[in-house]
């Protein structure tokens, strides 16, 4: 059997070991640390944010942000449906309502229009939306200057998931550097890797101070353990931290291999019918996270994307269907949605390819020639 390709597994740069050892050699194991605040002055200015906290996760950042713009039980919080579940579960955490909105066609992130709609309806059905959380779904930046021009209509805070677009940028300017906080994930299959983090990113000081508060058990300015808030351990460890100084020195690298195999898989499935991709809108610049292909069966005699991943799988090669939308979900079932058929059909069609930067170019051709072969399967039996 011919080696294992994965989807997208994590990509040392050589230096990450070097600044673990030195953790371990200054015995700074711990929560906090020099590496922490390296990463996050790392973070801060390869996005030009002003302010960076770093955290235990993604899902962590996304709790905190929406905890202090006081989302409270019975509140309604809007969501890019199509996504993955930890866009939409920090608002359950809050024991506040997800409202989900559907995606557009360009970029496959939140429609504005949508979007505008929904607000509208919320309110005349008598609740404004607290927050609005749009993805960058694979990399592909959100449509954010449309989104925060709704926003900003109606004076909604809004809160980007960049989880999956560190490097990405919208007319030159990061992801994560347009709504009032963003937030980061490390975990083992995103761009870079801490083994497991994330990152609270924002230009106002007051929430990064507030959030590595929260993070660190809320403990009051006492000599004694006060307490006057709830807290949380949601702080990222020196040597997570560590791992994290290392893969930021590589990212440019990570973000250039993955365009390139995008850019391969673009070429190759060019020539074969039924197989698309999205492009980038002029402006939109994506870390191509995961490249993934739309399947049109009506043109390839009936192959779906299921067919393809079985010959995939077949050929030890990792692959999975695009975000299942969250209003499709059966934990969100009784959510709102706000729909118009779009993710429900990137759902149906869509396939995501490995995608790694660490990836050869004969771990790429086994994987065009895996779609071909499924592909070609069906003109026999026609
Ligand atoms: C990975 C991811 C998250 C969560 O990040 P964690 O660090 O795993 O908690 C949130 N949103 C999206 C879109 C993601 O892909």
């Amino acid at each position: 059997m011919s080696n294992k390709i994965w989807l997208s597994s994590p990509h040392m740069g050589g230096m990450e070991q070097k600044y673990v050892e030195e953790a371990f050699r200054t015995n700074w194991v711990a929560p906090l640390g020099p590496h922490v605040d390296g990463f996050e002055l790392d973070l801060a200015t390869y996005t030009n944010a002003k302010y960076a906290a770093a955290l235990s996760s993604g899902t962590s950042a996304l709790h905190l942000a929406l905890i202090m713009l006081g989302v409270k039980p019975g509140d309604e919080v809007i969501c890019q449906s199509m996504t993955f579940s930890a866009s939409a579960n920090p608002i359950a955490y809050l024991n506040a309502i997800p409202i989900f909105v559907d995606s557009e066609k360009d970029t496959w992130n939140i429609c504005p229009k949508l979007l505008r709609e929904a607000i509208v309806d919320r309110i005349k059905k008598g609740k404004k939306p607290k927050a609005i959380i749009p993805v960058h779904l694979y990399g592909m930046p959100a449509k954010m200057e449309e989104i925060m021009e709704v926003a900003n209509e109606f004076g909604i805070p809004v809160v980007e998931d960049a989880a999956e677009a560190l490097g990405s940028t919208l007319n030159g300017k990061a992801m994560g550097t347009f709504g009032l906080m963003s937030i980061l994930s490390f975990n083992g299959n995103k761009i870079i890797t801490t083994s497991g983090g994330g990152a609270l990113i924002s230009n106002n000081e007051e929430y990064i101070k507030k959030a590595r508060f929260l993070a660190t058990q809320a403990r009051d300015n006492a000599p004694h353990y006060q307490h006057s808030e709830i807290g949380y351990n949601y702080r990222m460890s020196n040597i997570c931290a560590a791992i994290g100084r290392g893969q930021m020195e590589v990212l440019d690298e990570r973000v250039a291999k993955r365009r390139e195999n995008f850019s391969f898989y673009k070429s190759s499935f060019a020539k074969m019918d039924g197989v698309s991709v999205v492009e980038e809108p002029l402006g939109f610049y994506s870390n191509r996270w995961l490249s993934t292909i739309l399947i049109d069966k009506s043109m390839t005699y009936g192959i779906d994307r299921m067919i393809i991943a079985e010959e995939l799988l077949k050929n030890n090669i990792e692959c999975r269907p695009l975000w299942k939308p969250m209003h499709m979900q059966p934990v969100f079932s009784n959510a709102p949605y706000y729909g118009n058929g779009v993710s429900e059909e990137l759902f149906e069609k869509g396939l995501c390819l490995p995608s790694g930067s660490n990836l050869s170019q004969e771990d790429l051709n086994r994987v065009v020639a895996g779609v071909s072969k499924a592909l070609k399967s069906s003109k026999l039996t026609a």
